[in-house]
């Protein structure tokens, strides 16, 4: 008897960046997503982790880059643009009890959307991540604060303890797949010439790549 033909689903391939200010608990995030634990400190990692997920029986290859906040503002700024021509996706993370990193992400926000041209069909693939939930008592930014940042820029927002929850960071990234899949800016096509620059310079950047 033949065997049903499995190899039909599309794949899909998809670059991230984490970003926002220092101590917000980006590498945290990035660290639950990848080994389902919170380790508590984690320095100044710079990384692009590379990993599959399934996500609705679709396998999806993640390119996730997390690196410091450079106090040097022109460092900042010439990596930024790196960042955003680099990925197809953004996760633009603040803390819950820091106001200061708060306002940084609208900026981020209106940077990123200006220096990416997004089709005015298309979503850009932005998620506001409120980090640090289980800080309650320290809370400074109002969740409705972050909810409507999300919906005055169109972007998707949870709110999420790294430190305590691994399925809300899960659906942070389940979020933003589904979004880019919608903005059909990850979807694998042939490459063209820039297409092409674009993952060479991947490869050589997952050559610096820790696995954890
Ligand atoms: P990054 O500089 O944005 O990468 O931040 P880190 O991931 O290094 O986290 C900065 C600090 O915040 C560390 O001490 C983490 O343990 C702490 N942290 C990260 N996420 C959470 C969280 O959800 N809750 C609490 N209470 N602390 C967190
Ligand atoms: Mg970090």
């Amino acid at each position: 008897m033949e065997k049903p033909n499995t190899n039909v689903s599309l794949k899909m391939e998809a670059n991230i960046v984490v970003m926002g200010t220092e101590s917000v608990g980006k590498s945290a995030l990035t660290v639950r997503l990848l080994t389902r634990r919170f380790i508590g400190e984690y320095g100044d990692i710079e990384s692009i982790y590379s990993r599959n997920f399934t996500l609705d029986a679709r396998e999806v290859t993640l390119n996730i880059w997390d690196s410091p906040y450079s106090e040097d503002l022109s460092v900042e700024a010439s990596l930024f643009h790196k960042k955003v021509r680099w990925a197809d996706g953004y996760v633009l993370v603040y803390s819950i009890c820091d106001r200061a990193s708060f306002n940084a992400i609208s900026r981020l926000i209106q940077s990123i959307k200006s220096t990416k041209d997004y089709l005015s069909a298309d979503k850009a693939p932005i998620v506001v991540v409120g980090n640090k939930r289980d800080l309650h008592h320290r809370r400074t930014v109002l969740s409705e604060e972050g909810r409507l940042l999300a919906l005055n820029t169109d972007s998707l927002f949870y709110e999420v303890s790294a430190a305590e929850n691994y399925h809300s960071v899960l659906t942070v990234f389940h979020g933003l797949v589904d979004r880019m899949k919608d903005a059909r800016l990850a979807v694998k096509r042939p490459l063209r010439f820039k297409g092409i620059v674009k993952s060479m310079s991947a490869v050589f950047a997952r050559r610096r790549t820790d696995s954890l």
